[in-house]
């Protein structure tokens, strides 16, 4: 089981999209759109995968949407074997992106980083910047372009 978390809007759902060839997962330009997480399976280069695309914000009555966007973040780490732990490489490193990484870091499964939209040019500072993050080094790709999904594969097998 492989969680892809990360703050709203770095292209988790697309990531998903991505790897499990369907549309099942809402992609969209408005932060949080992806309201529950939702599961599919992956045959990655012969290798069956269960993922879970999380929202970072779930509809919960009580609790501000960060607290939310947190807990569901928990949960879905809680529940998976190793995390998939996405930033937007053309944003570069942002506080969301830290206080998600000390949850994924503290959390004790295994990390991969991934940097996303990081095809072009626009997409080479992020990547270095993600090194702060403390999870090692960054797997750049684009999901949107399918670039990189090799190198991506590749970690996620030495990681699980
Ligand atoms: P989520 O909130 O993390 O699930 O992000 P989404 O998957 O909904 O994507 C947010 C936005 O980023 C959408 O407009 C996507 O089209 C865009 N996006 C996702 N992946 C890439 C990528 O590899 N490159 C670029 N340039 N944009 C992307
Ligand atoms: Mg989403």
């Amino acid at each position: 089981m492989v969680a892809i978390v990360g703050r709203p809007n770095v292209g988790k759902s697309t990531l998903f999209n991505r790897l499990t060839g369907t549309r099942a997962a809402l992609v969209s330009d408005l932060p949080g759109l992806t309201r529950d997480r939702r599961d599919g399976v992956t045959d990655l280069f012969g290798v069956n995968l269960r993922l879970i695309d999380t929202a970072g914000l779930e509809e919960a009555r009580q609790g501000s949407i960060a607290d939310r966007m947190r807990k569901q973040t928990e949960q879905a780490i809680e529940a998976a074997d190793l995390v998939l732990f996405v930033i937007d490489a053309r944003a570069g490193v942002t506080g969301a992106d830290t206080s998600f990484a000390r949850i994924a870091r503290q959390s004790g499964k295994p990390v991969v980083l991934v940097a996303n939209k990081a095809e072009g040019r626009k997409g080479t500072d992020g990547v270095l910047d993600a090194f702060s993050l403390g999870l090692g080094a960054p797997i750049a790709i684009s999901a949107e372009h399918g670039e990189g999904i090799g190198d991506l594969a590749t970690d996620i097998f030495a990681a699980l």
